[in-house]
């Protein structure tokens, strides 16, 4: 078994180290993750500069671009072979919701759904400081040796978010659909040493609707959240609605 493991919070990040070390108990693991911390990129791809490869050690390399670079970079240029799993994270700061949208550690795992390599997205919901991410890279193996035992359907990929707990007082996974966010978080506006206005989006964690089912509510309640995801934007339910509009 060859496992690939990439991030968003970048190769020297405590979530990653503890990923890539659990996983070596499933397989062979490679890292190809982004020199430096690149969360909220989302999917986007580096095509206006070249890219860079720094080889930490072995098996881990470091790429100047961005979690998705990170995958195309490791299948077409660095891996010799296609791995047979590509993992994302261990985020440090929850993927809930519709906030997965500018995720680089799901995109990661969307990118290589496209590619064809089964994806899991692993996120530790804590913003705050954490000793939990070796739990949480346990929690990642337990949760990807069921995936493999089964084999994920083609057109899907997992987003797994930890509780931020103890593994004992972790309740068992859930799987869950995406849930939505109630509004959108404020951006701060301030004054620099210089006197020039400066903003700061995200001031504080967004909010989320508390429904019954989402991977929200599973995380609120101490679950592993898995949710499903696919990559088809298409909202289906609104090609027939549409169909009947004279454009
Ligand atoms: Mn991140």
């Amino acid at each position: 078994m060859n496992i690939m493991v990439t991030n968003d919070d970048g190769i020297h990040a405590a979530g990653i180290r503890a990923l890539a070390e659990a996983m070596t108990e499933l397989g062979s693991v490679t890292v190809v993750a982004p020199d430096r911390e690149r969360s909220a990129v989302g999917h986007s791809l580096t095509v206006h500069t070249p890219l860079r490869i720094f080889e930490l050690h072995k098996g881990w390399y470091a790429v100047d671009g961005t979690p998705t670079d990170c995958v195309n970079m490791g299948i077409h240029n660095m891996l010799p072979i296609i791995p047979d799993l590509i993992v994302s994270g261990i985020n440090h700061g929850a993927n809930l919701g519709d906030g997965i949208t500018y995720s680089g550690t799901v995109a990661a795992a969307m990118e290589a759904n496209l590619m064809g390599i089964p994806a899991i997205a692993f996120s530790l919901a804590t913003f705050g400081p954490s000793e939990h991410f070796a739990e949480a890279a346990q929690i990642a193996v337990h949760v990807t040796r069921t995936v493999l035992a089964h084999g994920l359907p083609s057109d899907t990929y997992l987003n797994v978010n930890i509780p931020n707990c103890p593994r004992s007082s972790m309740l068992p996974p859930l799987i869950t659909r995406q849930g939505k966010r109630s509004f959108v978080g404020k951006i701060i506006d301030k004054t620099d040493p210089r006197g020039r206005k400066y903003f700061w989006l995200g001031g504080e964690e967004s909010h989320l609707t508390d429904e019954p089912g989402t991977d929200f509510h599973a995380i609120t309640l101490g679950h592993v959240s898995i949710t499903p995801l696919h990559i088809d934007l298409t909202n289906h339910k609104s090609l027939s609605i549409l169909s009947k509009w004279a454009f």
